[in-house]
């Protein structure tokens, strides 16, 4: 009898012919996600299991996998030989070791080695005699149950197991090509970033810093923000932009009130080359609609207005309770909250449009020549690779 772990794929299942490619993708990801653990990891007819995990390590890489974009749910099973007597015995030994003490069961089989001599059926009702005889204070209920035991026969071995554990869903990521997160050090991007990571798009990131505005101890946020982000959605590339030159020509040379959007659409413009560089073929963004003069409708637009590449906005319908409420689940929030300024907050105008036209804000945009900042600023930009696959 050997412990592993049943893996079940959320999506994956939809994909057609690209099936075998996403189901390799994941794999690779789970590997990423067990790096600390040694174990075995095989792909059997729609399912992943996991051998060989030292026995005090199940639960922890359960977890592990649970947080792998693309796994619908995992099960701790036992592993058997395909003959009754190690199926009921290992159905036997589930119900008398659960901690919870069940009162109830019902039995599902699955069956998809045809060879094997009795039906889905048959498994279910002999081995609900089998619980019966055993446990005489346990009783079946059908419609529902404290326990159920689950018996699957497939080729190679029979799995049976009473538990499942609920994983993320969406899919492996690197499968959906690759998103240039925008990421300040704030609630909302981090967030951002995860939502569209977990549709299995690699991340890049940018961040843009005011020194002397804005202190080291800010950089070091995004930096540990970008590295919780990068337990979920793998290696992130992290470009470290400085933004002051731009940000002092926008404030000396431009209308006040329309600051903080000019600094959206050249921070956008400068992610979009930056993103083209690198092979992103899209910006992501926390922005959601009203939450601040810069993220009204009117404010949304001119900022779509600075660049051609689409631009992702996960977090465009959620109140702000809902997207901390993401934060503190994916493990950001404490680090968000941290009080380091961010180069927005430094300028931030007394009176801010909200309403900004486009023609406005293009016509103000080019009172100034940023091409060579721009460049400037890209070439100085210092990259770093981002990766802390191990969810602790
Ligand atoms: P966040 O919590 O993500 O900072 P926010 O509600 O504070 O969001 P803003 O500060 O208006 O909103 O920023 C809106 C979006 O612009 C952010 O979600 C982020 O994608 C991007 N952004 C803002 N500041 C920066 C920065 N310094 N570097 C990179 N991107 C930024
Ligand atoms: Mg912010």
């Amino acid at each position: 009898m050997k412990q592993v772990l049943l893996v079940r794929y959320a999506e994956i299942h939809l994909k057609g012919l690209n099936r075998p490619y996403f189901e390799r993708m994941l794999v690779d990801r789970m590997r990423d996600a067990l790096q600390s653990i040694h174990a075995r990891i095989e792909r059997e007819q729609g399912r992943v299991f996991v051998y060989d995990i030292p026995e005090d390590r199940i639960a922890e890489a359960s977890e592990k996998i649970c947080g792998v974009f693309g796994v619908h749910s995992v099960s701790p099973a036992l592993c058997v030989e395909k003959n009754w007597e190690a199926i009921s015995k290992a159905a036997i030994s589930l119900v008398a070791s659960d901690a919870d003490k069940p009162q109830s069961f019902k039995c599902f089989a699955k069956r998809s080695d045809k060879r094997f001599p009795m039906s889905s059926e048959q498994i279910c009702r002999e081995l609900g005699h089998t619980l019966l005889e055993t446990y005489p204070t346990l009783s079946v209920d059908v419609h529902h149950p404290q326990l159920k035991v689950t018996v699957e026969v497939r080729q190679q071995s029979a799995f049976v197991f009473t538990k499942e554990q609920r994983g993320v869903g969406g899919m492996p990521v690197g499968t959906n090509g690759k998103a240039m997160l925008l990421i300040s050090g704030g609630i909302d991007s981090p967030v951002a970033g995860y939502m569209i990571a977990k549709r299995g798009v690699e991340l890049a990131a940018v961040h843009f810093y005011s020194y002397p505005y804005t202190s080291e101890r800010a950089r070091d946020k995004v930096i540990e923000l970008t590295k919780i982000v990068s337990k979920y959605a793998g290696e992130i590339e992290l470009y470290l932009v400085s933004f002051t030159e731009i940000q002092l020509a926008i404030y000396d040379q431009c209308p006040s009130s329309e600051t903080t959007v000019l600094m959206r659409r050249l921070m956008m413009k400068i992610a979009e080359r930056i993103a083209n560089q690198c092979g992103a073929k899209a910006l992501i963004t926390g922005e959601a609609i009203g939450q601040v003069a810069s993220q009204t409708m009117d404010s949304l637009a001119c900022t779509d207005d600075a660049v051609s590449l689409p631009v992702f906005r996960p977090l465009i319908g959620f109140d702000k309770e809902e997207i901390v409420e993401r934060a503190q689940m994916i493990g950001t929030f404490e680090t968000s909250i941290q009080p380091y300024e961010d180069c927005c907050t430094v300028f931030v105008p007394q009176h801010p449009v909200t309403r900004p036209k486009v023609e406005q804000l293009r016509a103000s945009e080019a009172l100034v020549d940023f091409e060579p900042m721009i460049q400037q600023a890209i070439a100085n930009a210092e990259c770093m690779k981002i990766s802390q696959f191990v969810l602790d």
